[in-house]
């Protein structure tokens, strides 16, 4: 395969829209297999020098609007739950680090409740074995599908460099993940490595590849390494932006270092509207490549006049929103339901 032969455009064309002109919608048509993301808050335990979720200086910070009342949140979001399930997305719990949301528990027990039909949630791992595995437990009883584990490293100092966790975090994340492994095998709970491809970190095929092995050796076969996502603009963080700008890393260079030496192989793309990704074989393990471009999908929406809603976020300010900036783009708020 030519390098060439790796660069598609995002797909923005060829999107079905069962769903047109919802009264929620105005004007606007939602893609069908729409991804709903409760946004629960932001707070973490770590403070990653490539955060996303920290970019946006505006939206640091966003504590959740109904504080300690947790039996009104919950209100809400059974009620959000209740108006978006009939449309059947599948949907993510994000923060943030959401197994540190005081109600996570909660949430995924009503998640579980509605029968949403895939469940994901993405946790830098420090908690899950806290409190005889509260978390992994609760996971498994409510039925959920996908636990994506962030971790920039295969090295304990490597990882604590590049996350600066503010407090107590696990003395080896090698022996929590081997162990987390032992708890959820043979369960519903699928687990995914996830890797930001990082000048500092992860950087190469070579690396790549120590990765994979490494925590194939602790029971995972399912990787995903990402590429930064470019994103400037009024008020951000510039700190992440020089950050990202000088370690950010392109699957092109990993798949063209691929080329050359043949370890992965290729055997399937996925074109999103705005990510493409590619999956390689590895052994037992599979490996996606992923690079998305939210930058060119806005410029590509405005050129085509798109009015398409691809995936909701329910903001920890009530409002439900068609993008991640809790300000912008709000479809509703849960007092109008
Ligand atoms: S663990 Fe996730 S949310 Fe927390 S600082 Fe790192 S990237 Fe941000």
């Amino acid at each position: 395969m030519t390098l060439a032969n790796h660069v598609f455009p995002f797909d923005l064309h060829t999107m079905t829209d069962k769903y047109r002109f919802i009264p929620f919608l105005k004007d606007k048509e939602l893609y069908s297999n729409f991804n709903f993301s409760v946004f629960l808050d932001d707070y973490c335990n770590a403070d990653c020098k490539f955060c996303v979720a920290n970019i946006r200086c505006k939206t640091k910070n966003r504590k959740n609007v109904f504080g300690k009342n947790y039996n009104a949140y919950l209100k809400s979001l059974d009620k959000m739950f209740a108006f978006l399930r009939p449309l059947n997305p599948t949907i993510s719990l994000t923060g943030g680090e959401p197994t540190l949301f005081p109600l996570f528990d909660e949430v995924v027990s009503l998640v579980n409740q509605y029968n949403f039909r895939i469940r994901a949630v993405t946790t830098n791992a420090s908690q899950l074995l806290k409190n005889n595995q509260r978390i992994l437990n609760c996971l498994i009883k409510n039925n959920w599908t996908y636990l994506n584990l962030s971790l920039p490293h295969w090295e304990q100092k490597r990882i604590e460099e590049i996350m600066r966790y503010k407090d107590t975090y696990p003395s080896s994340f090698a022996d929590l993940l081997s162990q987390a492994h032992q708890a959820i095998k043979g369960t519903c709970v699928k687990p995914r490595l996830s890797c930001v491809l990082l000048k500092e970190g992860v950087g190469d095929l070579s690396a790549c590849e120590k990765y994979v092995n490494f925590y194939n050796k602790l029971g995972y076969d399912n990787f995903i390494f990402r590429q930064l996502t470019y994103f400037n603009g009024k008020d951000t963080n510039q700190d992440i932006v020089r950050y990202n700008e000088q370690n950010v890393v392109t699957c092109e260079k990993i798949w063209k270092e691929n080329e050359e030496q043949d370890k992965f192989t290729f055997f399937k793309r996925n074109i999103g509207y705005y990510y493409y990704v590619e999956l390689y074989k590895y052994a037992n393990n599979t490996i996606a490549f992923e690079s998305a471009d939210l930058a060119t999908r806005k410029q590509e929406m405005q050129k085509y006049n798109y009015k398409k809603v691809f995936e909701v976020v329910y903001h920890p300010n009530g409002n439900l929103c068609s993008g991640w900036d809790g300000t912008q783009e709000i479809l509703l708020n849960y007092q109008d339901l």
